[in-house]
């Protein structure tokens, strides 16, 4: 019989420069075969860190990755539960004799990843885990001291400094045997859910057809364009990370290889731009090394804070109510919101404004905030949100110091100024004064029909927070 062997996809949806696939069909050989599979969970109805919007762009790039795998004589069978146990069932059906995929460098991926060590090496069956979704993984960064950045400009400087790996190419060809039982590809409905947020178009041949473009126009300016909410200036290549339709080696290779032709002032633009890719890659080795900020903020000094929500609100899920649906009566706020809501994704300088008017005008816990965001971002990724989020708090690494808070007014006038951004997302305001986006009204009343008043004085909320922190901050000396 041929040599077999399974390519386990987790969220590495593509063939070029995939790092596990490649190697999996250079082991199996000319003669052998490759058995590509993807396990679908079977939760119903709900889940703490996942909703529509991304179950259905993964059911999109699932589809693509299918017809892709087809197009080079592959066949992508699908199976659905438990991992370990379906990969074992697998391997004992086919005569596979080794598994190959991508690591996963969240804690649930790893989780997983040692349960199935355990099952391959009980039954004698290879195992071969692969760096995919990183440039530099783990330890690869690390600080003269050998230990572990916990802060961000260092980490970038030895970064930038390693060598950077070339992507490698698609297999041409992938044989798949017959015979073997897939369940139809996964749809919406398998999880109980219905479709929410229109996001863009899912596969790999998408994704890059997204970077081209970017690489080519808004990445030269990128540096003054980023923080605009209204402009499509950022690569909006989140969701092809997140889910290996394209990877970090691609983006690298295509933003250097433009940047060889550009003038000092695009080439500035380029490494901001490559520094957001640093930045995901600094929380996800974060996030490998202190697997608990998941549960805690970073910063020992704000565990154990108390988040006592907005005053008045007798029920303290309501003012979050309003947070979610966009009908705080911020408009800056309730744009983002509602881009959220209609897109799954939204805007970084929107996301930092949001989070920080969850945490520090309406007081609530920033464990809120991110599961929400897990639930309804196209792009939720584990480590960045947290990160995200615990900056945002100011409970984090590189957090912005608890006492730098972000006034919604102030950075409507700086980053969205005519209302661009907030006329989009929010109808209502489409008739009003740029003027009266950009300040409290005077007399607190809702400034259109249908509109609702701000639900808090921001100057009030920010005051009561400095007095959260500073009183948790005493009681830790007083205690
Ligand atoms: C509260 C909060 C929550 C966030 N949650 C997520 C999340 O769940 N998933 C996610 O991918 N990003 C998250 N981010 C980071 C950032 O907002 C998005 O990556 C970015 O908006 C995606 O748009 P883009 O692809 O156009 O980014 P670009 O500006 O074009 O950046 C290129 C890539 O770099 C990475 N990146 C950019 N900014 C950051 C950042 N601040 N931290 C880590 N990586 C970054 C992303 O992979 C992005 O696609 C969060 C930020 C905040 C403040």
């Amino acid at each position: 019989m041929a040599k077999r062997i399974i390519h386990w996809f987790r969220r590495d949806f593509r063939i070029a420069d995939n790092t596990a696939l490649l190697a999996a069909v250079t082991a199996a050989g000319s003669d052998g075969e490759v058995i590509p599979v993807y396990i679908a969970s079977d939760w119903k109805g709900s889940h703490e860190w996942t909703g529509p919007a991304r179950q259905e762009f993964l059911c999109g790039c699932l589809a693509s990755l299918a017809k892709n795998l087809e197009a080079i004589g592959g066949r992508l069978i699908i199976r659905k539960g438990d991992a370990v146990v379906e990969l074992e069932k697998l391997t004992a059906e086919t005569g596979a004799t080794a598994i190959f995929a991508n690591r996963d460098p969240d804690p649930f991926g790893r989780a997983v990843e040692a349960q199935l060590e355990k099952m391959a090496s009980d039954k004698g069956i290879g195992l071969s885990l692969h760096k995919d979704v990183c440039i530099h993984e783990r330890d690869e960064v690390r600080t003269g001291q050998d230990t572990v950045f916990r802060v961000f400009t260092p980490y970038s400087k030895v970064w930038f400094g390693l060598p950077k790996p070339t992507p490698l190419p698609a297999p041409k060809r992938i044989s798949t045997p017959g015979g073997i039982a897939s369940l139809p590809l996964p749809k919406l409905s398998d999880w109980g859910l219905t479709p929410g947020a229109a996001t863009l178009e899912p596969g790999e041949r998408a994704a890059r057809e997204r970077l081209k473009p970017f690489v080519a126009g808004p990445m030269v300016t990128y540096g003054e364009q980023r923080d605009i909410p209204s402009l499509a200036g950022t690569s909006h290549l989140s969701q092809d990370l997140r889910f290996g339709l394209i990877s970090p080696r691609q983006i690298y290779a295509a933003a250097k290889r433009f940047e060889e032709g550009l003038p000092p002032e695009g080439r500035k633009s380029t490494m901001k731009f490559l520094a957001e890719i640093v930045w995901r890659e600094f929380y996800m080795q974060l996030l490998w090394h202190y697997p608990e900020l998941l549960e805690q903020e970073f910063n020992p000094t704000w565990r154990g804070m108390e988040w006592p929500g907005l005053p008045g609100y007798p029920d303290a899920a309501e003012p979050f109510q309003h947070w979610c649906e966009g009908r705080t009566g911020f408009p800056i706020i309730d744009a983002a919101m509602r881009q959220l809501a209609a897109t799954g994704w939204m805007h970084n300088r929107a996301r930092m404004i949001t989070a920080m008017f969850l945490t520090k005008d309406l007081h609530l816990d920033w464990r809120l905030g991110e599961a929400f965001f897990m639930r309804s971002l196209v792009d939720g990724e584990i480590a960045s949100n947290n990160g995200g989020w615990q900056w945002s708090a100011g409970t984090g690494a590189d957090a912005a110091p608890y006492f730098r808070i972000q006034n919604p007014w102030s950075q409507t006038k700086r980053y969205d100024p005519e209302g661009i951004y907030i006329r989009k997302w929010v109808p209502e305001l489409r008739n009003v004064s740029n003027a009266s986006l950009l300040e409290a009204p005077a007399d607190g009343r809702p400034i259109a029909p249908g509109y609702p008043a701000p639900m808090l004085d921001h100057s009030t909320e920010r005051d009561r927070t400095l007095d959260l922190f500073a009183r948790h901050k005493a009681s830790l000396t007083s205690g």
